[in-house]
């Protein structure tokens, strides 16, 4: 067993699990069902808690999916987390109900434009304390924090992500709740492990939790979560992780088994040492999905684009399919090539230009032509 010198984490009770300080680091994992159809997200949520799941998240957008939420508390005692994405005023119908309330910097600008999100997180921060309930401040690359990222050069996308954390956790702390972790996500495992290394040089005392996003399918999205994973935990820093994984939700419990594996083998020093992270060949990045996926053959889609793309393997092209509109299109913006599925139309982008929406059934053919087009541009 390899001694790990954790930093020294505070303590944040989600639940029935401890995480921060010398508590064993833990694995969690996201429902993708549709929130309001109960049987089939309980059913998701139990397998993942069977699996070994220490939490579980699951996503609310709506008056409907919180009222799901309630009844899906009554049928599991797994540790839930609700994410909370466009409308923080869920918060007060759904903190009752679980352990952990998730909310994105970023996403506090899309409502109410005219309130400080600063008001916002202070209502956030006021019903999880009352519920008895942690919160995580979860930034990811694909939607900053506009204020933070116009002060910034653009090609720089890491200094926005870490001033924006490091500003909530302030204020957080100025209302004096302390009970909160913080995660810093990318689908980039390079940018992940600078963002979260450069986040615990400055405050080595908040809880991590780790994850790259769109890791996309197995080997490679757990590949990708390991170089992250092994070169962060290795240094002692996170407190809780995820392998975002691009599966159908039956075998959603790979997410947790993934995740396990790749703690136990650090800390037995079975680790890939010195991982190169440059990019040498395609890069296909897809979302876990999540109750937002707007059409069930996102993960089919995502099979068939990766198989496609088989013979450019050796050309340093990203590839980017997300399942919704949530999140979609910012979180394609860095990519060569981005898909984001719509109900019936799968919507097309070149870098952050849109090429339009097509049909399931002719994507994956302009799709081709877009890539045969982006080698000879690129001669790469
Ligand atoms: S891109 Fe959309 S569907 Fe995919 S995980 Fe993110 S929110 Fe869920």
């Amino acid at each position: 067993m390899v001694q790990i010198e954790r930093n020294p984490t505070r303590e944040v009770k989600i639940g029935s699990i401890t995480i921060g300080g010398t508590h064993p680091i833990a694995v969690q994992s996201m429902t993708a069902t549709k929130t309001t159809d109960i049987d089939s997200t309980v059913g998701l949520v139990t397998l993942m808690h069977e699996a070994g799941a220490d939490v579980v998240r699951i996503a609310v957008d709506s008056k409907k999916d919180a009222e799901a939420l309630a009844e899906i508390r009554q049928q599991t005692t797994a540790n839930l987390s609700v994410d909370l994405q466009e409308n923080y005023r869920l918060v007060a119908l759904v903190a009752p109900h679980v352990d952990k309330v998730r909310y994105n910097p970023g996403h506090l600008y899309h409502h109410e434009r005219d309130k400080q999100w600063q008001e916002k997180v202070q209502l956030i921060a006021e019903t999880a304390r009352e519920h008895d309930c942690a919160i995580r401040v979860g930034v990811n690359c694909g939607s900053v924090d506009p204020i933070q990222k116009a002060k910034y050069d653009p090609t720089d996308s890491i200094t926005p992500m870490l001033e924006s954390a490091l500003d909530h956790c302030h204020f957080l702390e100025s209302i004096q709740f302390e009970r909160f972790c913080v995660s810093l996500k990318d689908s980039d495992p390079a940018k992940v492990v600078e963002v979260n290394q450069r986040f615990a040089d400055q405050r080595n005392d908040i809880p991590l939790h780790l994850g790259v996003t769109e890791a996309g399918m197995p080997p490679d999205g757990i590949i990708k979560t390991r170089i992250a994973f092994e070169q962060l935990v290795g240094r002692g820093i996170g407190d809780t992780v995820r392998v975002s994984l691009t599966v159908p939700n039956a075998e959603k419990g790979l997410e947790i088994q993934a995740g396990r594996e790749i703690l136990n083998d650090i800390h037995n020093g079975r680790v890939r040492s010195v991982v190169d992270l440059n990019q040498s060949g395609i890069n296909i990045i897809s979302c876990p999905s999540c109750s937002r996926v707007e059409n069930e053959a996102f993960v089919e889609l995502a099979q068939k684009v990766k198989k496609m793309t088989a013979y450019a393997a050796q050309h340093a092209i990203t590839i980017a399919v997300m399942g919704c509109r949530v999140n979609g299109p910012g979180e394609t913006d860095d990519a060569d090539l981005g898909l984001w599925c719509g109900p019936k139309y799968v919507n097309l982008k070149k870098g952050t230009l849109a090429l339009g929406a097509f049909g399931y059934d002719e994507i994956l053919g302009r799709l081709k032509t877009e890539l045969d087009q982006l080698i000879i541009e690129k001669k790469c």
